[in-house]
């Protein structure tokens, strides 16, 4: 009897190729993209390690916790690191860049993250782009949170090394990733003699052995099930259309946040106790909120990771997770990745997180409220 994860003829390099050519298509790229045989955090590694080395200074934007794992990669390659923090509940804006980059005229590198997916809040990286591009230094972009969830333009945007990973609002693989690479990303590493070469994290290793032979030729087995993972949710995505597929996103995203407002209702201020007397979203301004997920901040005297416990309990498929961390007990993630970007998966989700508020004795929720705004962010014309 064939398997249908078991029996499978071998991927060839043609049709590797293939789906590389529709990941290009999907970032709006006429770059080389590589489909890189690992989870996100390769071809990320990867690009670091092969574009920073020591004499370079990076500018490292910090507004999650992956800018500060990029920040470890960067010192760990001899680069000096110029770290750019804001608060996680906010987004960096590209008046900051770009006065970084006038106080550090030697930044040759910026990595940034797009929409961080921990704590739900994303970059305006065309405008951020345009700074960058007007210093001349290389533009590293995280968008493993924002592809398929936001507009991704990487050529339009001036973006040279663009990560994306499909396991978010792709609703794809987490076993392989993709990353474009600009001439003038090759270019620096290829000058850099510290680049990963005959290596897992080389990304020269790839250029020379299968895009400079014309991509005939895979340099190794590839990760078949997770191509063919990769394959077919692009291919779900096209036949959606990429635009709808970030609307639906980004109602997920309003909906969620004014179901939350609704929810809480703020009509239960409990004295003594610092913090929101309700459940807040935790991005301040809705501008800076991700659609690939939405934060929410725990009424004080709530504990996040029991209240989503609690929900979870009672329906353990709802796309809801603590924060991460230091953040456990006071943030709240209602995910919206890919399929879970739904009217009836936002609403069922703070109708589960309103019923566990109220077991918890926290403050007095408003269910009827939420479930209205749901409904009215959801049925809005477009
Ligand atoms: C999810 C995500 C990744 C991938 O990391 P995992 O820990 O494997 O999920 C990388 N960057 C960002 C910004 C992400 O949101």
């Amino acid at each position: 009897m064939t398997h249908p994860f078991l029996d499978l003829a071998p991927l060839s390099a043609a049709h590797f190729a293939a789906i590389e050519r529709r990941v290009a298509r999907l970032l709006g790229t006429e770059q080389d993209v590589v489909i890189m045989q690992g989870e996100a955090l390769l071809p990320l590694e990867g690009c670091i390690r092969s574009g920073a080395k020591p004499g370079s200074t990076a500018l490292n934007v910090v507004t999650g916790p992956y800018g500060q794992t990029f920040g470890d990669w960067l010192r760990d390659c001899g680069a000096h690191v110029v770290d750019l923090a804001v608060p996680f509940h906010t987004a960096v804006t590209a008046r900051q860049v770009e006065q970084a980059l006038t106080e550090h005229p030697e930044i040759d590198f910026v990595s940034l993250v797009h929409a961080e997916a921990a704590t739900g809040n994303t970059n305006p990286v065309a405008e951020i782009g345009k700074v960058v591009r007007a210093h001349g230094a290389l533009f590293m972009v995280d968008a493993v949170a924002s592809v398929a969830a936001e507009p991704l333009l990487v050529d339009a945007w001036g973006v040279d090394l663009c990560v994306i990973g499909a396991q978010k609002a792709m609703g794809g693989p987490a076993g392989v990733s993709a990353v474009s690479v600009s001439e003038r990303a090759w270019q620096r590493f290829t000058e850099n003699p510290g680049a990963p070469r005959r290596s897992y994290l080389s990304l020269l290793d790839w250029k020379e052995r299968w895009i400079d032979g014309g991509r005939r030729a895979l340099p190794h087995a590839p990760a078949q099930l997770e191509m063919l993972a990769l394959e077919a949710c692009v291919e779900r995505i096209e036949a959606a259309g990429l635009d709808a597929v970030t609307a639906r996103h980004a109602r997920a995203a309003e909906a969620t946040r004014a179901g939350a407002l609704a929810l809480g209702g703020g009509r239960s201020g409990r004295p003594g106790l610092s913090g929101p007397s309700a459940l807040e979203p935790y991005v301040h301004d809705a501008a800076d909120a991700a659609p690939v997920a939405t934060t929410l901040r725990a009424p004080a005297g709530t504990d996040a990771s029991e209240l989503v416990a609690r929900a979870l309990a009672a329906d353990p498929t709802l796309p809801l997770v603590a924060g991460g961390g230091a953040l456990a007990h006071e943030m709240i993630r209602v995910n919206h990745y890919g399929p879970d970007a739904t009217h009836d998966v936002v609403h069922a989700t703070l109708a589960a997180l309103g019923a566990a508020l109220g077991d918890m004795s926290g403050p007095a929720v408003d269910l009827e409220a939420a479930s209205r705004a749901v409904t009215a962010v959801w049925t809005r014309p477009a």
